[in-house]
């Protein structure tokens, strides 16, 4: 039996905060759409050709997406009713932005799309280092793309980004994490390569809190920094905990980190839902719910003082195929295989696939080289 849909703005009007929601856009002003609390983020959408409402996005998250992730693995989401004032007033302050230069040239011309319901979700940005910070990271295809050569040394998402770095693009923040299968093996010895790839990385940072000793290090151009690299809340402190939580714990307790959790769990879906690719099938709708799911973004939020450490998962807006998104899909996935990308170049390890294609030499000392792991290939 079809389970009945939950229905939207409901939880608010459950728990009786519909009072807190309206006092939540009063208090929000034209520069500052974080309400009083400063917990809360207003998230208000700009009209563009593919625009979909609130209502639309928040049902996906509550009856679609919510089916499959824990809620603590989400950022929390909730839908309010807003009036235009205050849509008309961010597009007011984005035309004086403009007229003052203080807007990209690039963004002029586009503006809040009007609506009278929007979602506010939970601000995962950090603001002070001493007590929290917070790292975001897109993790990508977790599972190798369907239509991929049976023998890739390349992933998916090692492909794509060898590809566009032929190309002289630059590399963007949704690529900047090392091989997506990689982090999602859970072995301690593989994963801490890209934690601190993602620990030293200050565009991995989401909020106003750098920790100290990147700040200082950023501060003086990377020549400095080095005195707060161990203790507590310092680099060290900050790669062990992040190994800590995205580990696969082999003893038989199987106590695994929280964000190893997240990320299995996120590849599960992924392989389940897409198992035939986008190459010589029509969408469906699990194909559509794979491919935001390998579009999400991860908010990793390391609280010093209670030593905990939290993995959400945020940006898990519906994908539609219309639009020539669907012939763009095929065309990403026909070149990479069309330039041999899913193949990576003699020596280029950066690839979990290519790790494992490497040949085995007899009476190699284990201790010299990295063991393969049981990750999809
Ligand atoms: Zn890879």
């Amino acid at each position: 039996m079809a389970k009945a849909k939950r229905s939207l703005i409901m939880p608010y009007e459950a728990a009786g905060l519909q009072r807190a929601a309206a006092d939540f856009v009063t208090k929000c002003t034209r520069a500052d759409l974080t309400g009083a609390s400063k917990d809360m983020l207003l998230r208000l959408k700009k009209k563009v050709p593919f625009y979909q409402d609130d209502r639309t996005t928040y049902d996906f998250y509550l009856n679609t997406i919510s089916d499959w992730i824990p809620q603590r693995h989400l950022v929390q989401q909730d839908l309010i009713k807003i009036s235009n004032d205050i849509i008309e007033n961010c597009n007011s302050e984005l035309r004086t932005r403009e007229k003052s230069g203080q807007r990209e040239s690039k963004r002029h011309g586009t503006y809040l799309h009007p609506t009278d319901s929007a979602i506010i979700m939970r601000d995962m940005n950090s603001y002070d280092a001493e007590k929290s910070v917070t790292l975001e990271f897109k993790p990508k295809w977790l599972w190798q793309s369907p239509t991929a050569p049976p023998k890739a040394t390349r992933c998916r998402t090692c492909a794509l980004r060898a590809q566009r770095k032929s190309k002289g693009e630059k590399e963007s923040k949704t690529h900047g994490v090392l091989c997506p299968l990689v982090i999602s093996t859970g072995k301690p010895d593989y994963i801490r390569d890209v934690v601190t790839q993602l620990v030293d990385n200050p565009s991995n940072y989401v909020g106003t809190a750098l920790p100290r000793w990147l700040a200082d290090r950023h501060a003086t151009n990377g020549t400095n920094g080095q005195a707060h690299d161990n203790g507590p809340k310092s680099r060290h402190d900050l790669i062990e905990k992040l190994c800590h939580h995205f580990s696969r714990d082999t003893s038989r307790e199987k106590r695994h980190g929280e964000g190893y959790h997240v990320l299995q769990g996120l590849q599960f879906l992924q392989q389940r839902l897409d198992k035939h690719g986008i190459l010589h099938r029509q969408p469906t709708s699990d194909f559509l719910l794979a491919m935001t799911l390998r579009d999400c973004s991860l908010y990793v939020q390391v609280h010093w003082d209670s030593q905990r450490v939290e993995s959400r998962l945020g940006d898990l807006d519906p994908k539609v195929s219309k639009g020539g998104k669907l012939e763009q899909w095929r065309e990403t996935e026909q070149s990479l295989l069309d330039g041999g990308w899913y193949y990576a170049a003699e020596g280029d390890e950066t690839c979990l696939l290519s790790r494992q294609a490497r040949p085995v030499i007899p009476l190699q000392s284990p201790a010299s080289s990295r063991r393969p792991s049981c990750a999809p290939s």
